[in-house]
């Protein structure tokens, strides 16, 4: 069996590996993709000490760095079931058990999309889903924001700072945010609010975004708008399913974690996007995966070898 197996090759998956490796500890990573979303990111300006790089370069760092050590790399293997005997199973969807003392879990999230027209053909060409990493580069421009719940109005807060005006479109007749923003959002003079208005289509002229088109659900009436961005916040979704009713996790799929990255069950720890942490980033996920592959390893070091 493995001391430390790391479920997930994304920021968090591969700080994980590397801190285990470090303590000359028998490690391996499981992931169904290395590099997670990264992989499907364009430009990164965020991580701190580069002041910018594109996804697939910041994964091929990742990737290097963890090869530089002796980590058992198993890519393209999806995690299906984990188990607590004396040792931590993990049951892979090819069939196959992985064994291991502790796990760190770090399988990340996905957003939730659309899926209307035109938004997986403007994915990064205008269609965002991360404010904090993308509002600057719509410095001065139209945006929208689909989704009015609590990231969607601070989504839009955040970025009437930066943008020249902000459409806020909520697919029901009220905002699901707390109303201390929305309050907020309604003071702020470049925000607009529209209900009942449900997305139809992404526009764009083949290499940008340019707009897009709405139903008012109320009249049924189809309207345009005009947008160099468009920024999709109607929700992160954790890839917990295969862990639902093995840990604890809260109504959201998020997995419950503790200081140390600590889950429900002991020599279960867990890091990034897939857990409570409560902010969604790169350098962040790779700080939680460094904190739980040290707390996994002061676990190690304590657990009776009976
Ligand atoms: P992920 O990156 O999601 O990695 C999860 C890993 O787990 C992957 O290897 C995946 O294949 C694997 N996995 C999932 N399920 C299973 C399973 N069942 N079995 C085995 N493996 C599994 N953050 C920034 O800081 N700056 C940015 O500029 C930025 N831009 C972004 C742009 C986009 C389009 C997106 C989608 C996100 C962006 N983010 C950005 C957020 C950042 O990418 C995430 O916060 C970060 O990748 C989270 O890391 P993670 O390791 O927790 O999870």
């Amino acid at each position: 069996p493995y001391d430390l197996l790391v479920v997930g090759g994304g920021p968090a998956g591969a700080a994980a590996a590397i801190y285990a490796a470090r303590k000359g500890i028998r490690t391996g990573i499981v992931a169904e993709r290395f590099g997670g979303q990264v992989m499907d990111t364009v430009g990164i300006e965020n991580f701190i000490s580069v002041k910018a790089t594109e996804g697939p370069k910041l994964v091929a760092g990742l990737e290097e760095h963890v090869r530089d050590y002796d980590v058992d790399i198993i890519t393209e293997q999806k995690a299906s079931k984990l188990r607590r005997d004396r040792l931590v199973e993990i049951d892979l969807a090819s069939g196959a058990t992985l064994k291991s003392r502790a796990v760190v879990i770090a399988t990340g999230a996905r957003w939730r999309e659309m899926n209307v027209p035109g938004e997986k053909a403007y994915r990064g060409k205008g269609v965002a889903y991360c404010p904090h990493c993308d509002g600057p580069l719509f410095k001065g421009k139209s945006v929208a924001v689909i989704g009015g719940g609590n990231s969607g109005i601070e989504a839009a807060i955040d970025l009437a700072g930066i943008v020249k005006d902000v459409t806020v479109l909520e697919f029901g007749d009220t905002l699901r945010a707390d109303d201390v923003l929305v309050r907020k959002a309604q003071s702020m003079p470049n925000i607009r609010i529209i209900k009942q208005a449900a997305t139809t289509e992404v526009k764009g002229d083949g290499q940008r975004v340019t707009g897009l088109t709405y139903t008012d659900r109320a009249t049924g009436e189809s309207h345009e708008l005009t947008l160099a961005g468009i920024f999709v916040q109607i929700g992160l979704v954790p890839n917990s399913e295969w862990l639902k009713g093995d840990l604890e996790l809260t109504r959201f799929g998020e997995i419950e974690i503790g200081a140390r990255g600590e889950t429900s069950l002991p020599g279960v720890f867990a890091a990034g996007d897939v857990t409570t942490v409560p902010f969604k980033q790169i350098i962040i996920a790779m700080g939680a995966g460094a904190t739980a592959s040290l707390g996994a390893f002061d676990y190690l070091i304590r657990e009776s070898v009976a």
